[in-house]
């Protein structure tokens, strides 16, 4: 069968459909030689402040950046150790790492690949304990204060945040999202009896606008949301050499402004966001039909009911995930895998003393996902295509299988036509 290459992402359409607004934002930028801060960042500011319904946006460098600085501005510094997830992008930890603080990791729910409340529950009451002589909690395996949680929202989908704000005020802990990958998503919170957006809930979110998230800029970009001004006032001291005003350095900070080009392409893009969001649902509800008959061989993300979800990444769970995407590749069909192996067992963080089978949810995610081709331009057609390779190699493993459990029968694994 002949197949056109279908890209794991397409960066190219968005900005050729926007090219001439793209090109306006570039002139204007050279006509009045305003590049860094200026109108341009803080109308996109404004603007992604109500796209996410936080009271406050604040432009940076990058994601990175955003988690780095909205720690600091939440207190987390030298001696501090800061809860997060061993199944996530290097970016969340080295931002612990950079505030002087350890990460420790707590294990992620199987379906949603996200945080797993009961072993958040269970690492605060088992692991922690609260100091005496000044009522902070302290993690008992390394003797350093617990300051803040962050859960990552991964793949687009939001952590379950009314259980993960409930332990945070039971311990008196602060909550910042990662929210680089869920620009826009939605979570219903039981004990508000609303939606509410990714980068709304916590003290503070940090998004990224990476090129290829559902926000991207055409370069490095990043963003901290809040409803707390004063964290939003630290936050934008800090991305500024710490200046309060030009030459007052109030403290020590970094080089970690949002560019005014950068900003204004955001401000194009995030006019498409919400219909692009909704296109890349619909694409996920389509492979969702597309594998409904083989849910035994193949697990499609699971969305709970409190969730809606904008897919930045649709990832499957399958057993020969690398034969797969061995398959697939030879297909002409681009796929990634977010990630392949945890946090804990990175060789950059021999140091923190976690080993093999410490978070063992994590480690049986890590061979098994595929991230499959998902884009808002993904046609159906491709779709099709892809769902195409993906049972036809679930079909040949699943004859192999058949012939080795039936060892009588003579026939050669995987023959083509053979039932
Ligand atoms: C992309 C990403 C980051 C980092 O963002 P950059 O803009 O690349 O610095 C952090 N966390 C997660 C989960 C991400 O996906």
């Amino acid at each position: 069968m002949q197949s056109n290459r279908i890209p794991f992402l397409d960066l190219v359409s968005p900005h050729q459909e926007l090219k001439e607004e793209l090109v306006g934002v570039f002139s204007h930028a050279l006509e009045t030689a305003g590049f860094i801060g200026g109108p341009m960042v803080e109308d996109f500011e404004k603007s992604f402040a109500k796209f996410s319904d936080a009271q406050h946006c604040v432009g940076v460098g990058s994601g990175t950046d955003a988690l780095r600085f909205a720690l600091m501005a939440a207190g987390v510094g030298p001696d501090d150790a800061v809860i997060t997830v061993p199944n996530t992008f290097i970016a969340t930890s080295e931002a612990i790492s950079q505030c002087g603080a350890l990460p420790r990791f707590v294990d992620v729910d199987e379906h949603t690949c996200n945080m797993d409340v009961n072993k958040l529950a269970d690492y605060l009451a088992k692991h922690c304990t609260q100091n005496d002589a000044n009522g902070k909690l302290v993690d008992k395996p390394t003797g350093r204060a617990i300051k803040v949680i962050v859960p990552v929202h991964l793949y687009g989908q939001m952590a379950d945040m009314d259980a993960i704000l409930e332990l945070a005020e039971k311990y008196r802990l602060a909550v910042v999202e990662d929210a680089c990958q869920a620009h826009g998503a939605e979570y219903f919170s039981r004990r508000e009896n609303r939606w509410r957006k990714a980068g709304s809930m916590g003290l503070a979110a940090a998004f990224s606008f990476y090129p290829g998230k559902n926000l991207g800029a055409c370069g490095e970009a990043g963003a901290v949301t809040t409803q707390d001004e004063h964290l939003a006032q630290k936050v934008r001291v800090l991305r500024d050499h710490g200046q309060v005003k030009k030459y007052y350095h109030e403290v020590e900070g970094y080089n970690g402004r949002l560019d005014s080009i950068q900003a204004g392409i955001l401000r194009v893009k995030l006019r498409r966001l919400a219909e692009w969001n909704e296109r890349r649902r619909e694409c996920a509800a389509r492979y969702n039909e597309l594998f409904a008959g083989v849910s035994d061989l193949l697990t499609v993300p699971f969305e709970p009911s409190w969730s809606k979800a904008v897919f930045h990444l649709y990832v499957v769970q399958v057993p020969r995930r690398d034969e797969m995407m061995k398959h697939l590749a030879n297909s002409g069909m681009g796929t990634g895998i977010h990630y392949p192996i945890p946090l804990h067992l990175q060789e950059a963080y021999k140091a923190l003393g976690y080993r093999q089978g410490d978070f063992p949810v994590a480690e049986k995610l890590a061979p098994r996902i595929l991230s499959l081709p998902m884009f808002p331009g993904l046609s159906s057609g491709q779709q099709d295509q892809v769902a195409r390779q993906v049972l036809d190699f679930l079909e040949s493993e699943n004859r192999s299988h058949i012939s080795y459990e039936a060892p009588g029968v003579s026939c050669q694994a995987g023959t083509p036509g053979l039932q």
